[in-house]
């Protein structure tokens, strides 16, 4: 059948971008590659071109001046002819369609029977399902802020259509793993069994299939695709919102393959009763399933993160370093990823050795500007100038009594004025025990009580620095 035998065609992709990676592993140093190709992985081939996922533009610019013969003769020597590459930039969400664009679900209007060859127009519709490879279970870390939501899917990935998770629906906030968890199933189902059709859109993605179907009148090419799928995952739904025909064709939609016995997996970056703008009928089916949430990380979920990633990547980087990271970025596995890329690249190019130094440009370079939300280490700055003091005597072991007021103060500030916990502050006053963290505030509050003047200077300070974040 037609249907299949373009599935198979992207199936093949599973083998080809490894065999690729293994050319160009062979024709640079390994830190090069461990930089460069990494973490790039094949999103969509057909016959005339490659896609590429990078996890910036950054990445698919210093590929195209420095690596594109060596990648070319690699696509040649492995797929027996040349193609045209193109990038696109990993969890932009504001990306342009993939090149297929809309064609995506053109590939089934191909009559049932009908060969795919190279005369065939249809050929040039490959059905892809757009899943990013690299999103694995054996690669999603489990911690208690994701267990939950990650057992349910793995259920889900393990027996598509046949568990009472029937829609699965993953929530969370930006950057905390859904769209890992949601391909994930996919690469999962597809692993078991290679012909089973999964296909992974974004609302948006759906939406623009949506229009684009009626202004070429394909409406019922549109239906027909959708509903041929086996798993269908749709990504953040909460750009369904006021789209008011698209919903309705999702609802009817939703409603054939979940009588059809086929598996339907949605994320959403807010809880299912805040999605205002969706119709209280796509939200009532919602509750037929399974709603699961995804938190932020816990620390050690954040060091563990880390560490797999910088084994991925064979990087060697020091605990501490590590650590300071999981300390300072905390609600966001995207940023976490990005400062480590930040640091591989520096080490890579520079020669810059990965110290906390460097951590901590990195770290004021991504904690967003709109967050503000005091630091601990701009704190800790500040008191070090109140005490005249420098910053690394605050966070060293010296036991000289104006630094350990300066310190004991810096903590405390640290504490009213954060939403760190003991252990997070203890880590960025050069790794002390939250016990430490508890003992300086116990001796700043006693003072506070008994010191009007030390208690007046206190709160002089914190509002120097609540009114200066
Ligand atoms: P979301 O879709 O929720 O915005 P993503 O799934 O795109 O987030 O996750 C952002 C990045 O963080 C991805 O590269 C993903 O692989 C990674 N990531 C998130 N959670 C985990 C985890 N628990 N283990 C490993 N990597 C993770
Ligand atoms: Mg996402």
């Amino acid at each position: 059948m037609a249907q299949n035998s373009l599935s198979e065609t992207s199936s093949n992709s599973a083998s080809v971008w490894p065999a690729i990676l293994d050319v160009i592993k062979q024709n640079i140093n390994i830190r090069s590659f461990n930089t460069w190709f990494a973490p790039v992985s094949l999103v969509e081939h057909n016959e005339k071109q490659l896609m590429l996922e990078v996890p910036n533009r950054f990445f698919s610019e210093w590929i195209e001046n420095h690596y594109n013969t060596l990648l070319q003769n690699a696509v040649t020597q492995v797929l027996g002819d040349s193609k045209k590459i193109v990038f696109s930039v990993k969890n932009n969400d504001t990306a342009p369609e993939s090149p297929y664009g809309a064609q995506d679900w053109a590939a089934p209007s191909s009559k049932p029977g009908t060969v795919t060859t190279p005369n065939n127009p249809q050929a040039e519709y490959v059905f892809s399902t757009r899943i990013n490879e690299r999103y694995l279970f054996e690669n999603f870390i489990i911690g208690d802020n994701n267990k939950f939501a990650s057992a349910a899917a793995q259920a889900v990935g393990d027996a598509p259509g046949r568990t009472n998770y029937n829609p699965l629906i993953i929530y969370g906030r930006t950057g905390l793993g859904k769209t890992h968890l949601i391909q994930a199933i996919g690469n999962h189902a597809r692993q078991h069994n290679p012909d089973i059709k999964v296909y992974y859109a974004s609302s948006e993605t759906f939406t623009s299939h949506f229009i684009s179907a009626i202004q070429k009148n394909k409406v019922a090419e549109f239906s027909a695709f959708y509903r041929s799928c086996d798993i269908l995952l749709i990504d953040d739904i909460q750009f369904f919102s006021n789209k008011g025909k698209t919903q309705e064709e999702f609802f009817h939609t939703f409603n054939d393959l979940h009588q059809n016995g086929k598996q339907i997996v949605l994320t959403s970056d807010r809880p299912i009763n805040e999605l205002n703008a969706l119709e209280e009928r796509l939200i009532s089916r919602f509750k037929w399933g399974l709603v699961v949430d995804i938190q932020p990380p816990d620390f050690e979920t954040r060091l563990a993160i880390l560490r797999r990633k910088c084994d991925e990547s064979e990087l060697d980087i020091p605990e501490d370093v590590l650590e300071y990271l999981a300390v300072n970025l905390v609600d966001n596995v995207r940023e976490l990823e990005g400062a480590l890329t930040k640091i591989m690249a520096q080490v890579t190019f520079t020669a810059a050795e990965p110290t906390i130094e460097l951590a901590r440009g990195i770290v004021t370079e991504i904690a967003r500007p709109d967050q503000n939300i005091l630091n601990i280490d701009t704190i800790v700055q500040y008191c070090a100038k109140v005490f005249e003091v420098s910053a690394d005597q605050i966070r060293a072991k010296t036991r000289k009594k104006n630094i350990v007021e300066a310190r004991k103060v810096a903590m405390y500030l640290s504490k009213e004025l954060t939403r760190h916990s003991l252990v997070t502050i203890g880590l960025h006053f050069g790794g002390r025990d939250h016990s430490t963290v508890i003992h300086a505030l116990e001796s700043v509050n006693e003072r506070m009580a008994t010191e009007p003047t030390y208690r007046n200077k206190l709160e002089s300070m914190k509002k120097h620095l609540e009114y200066n974040r």
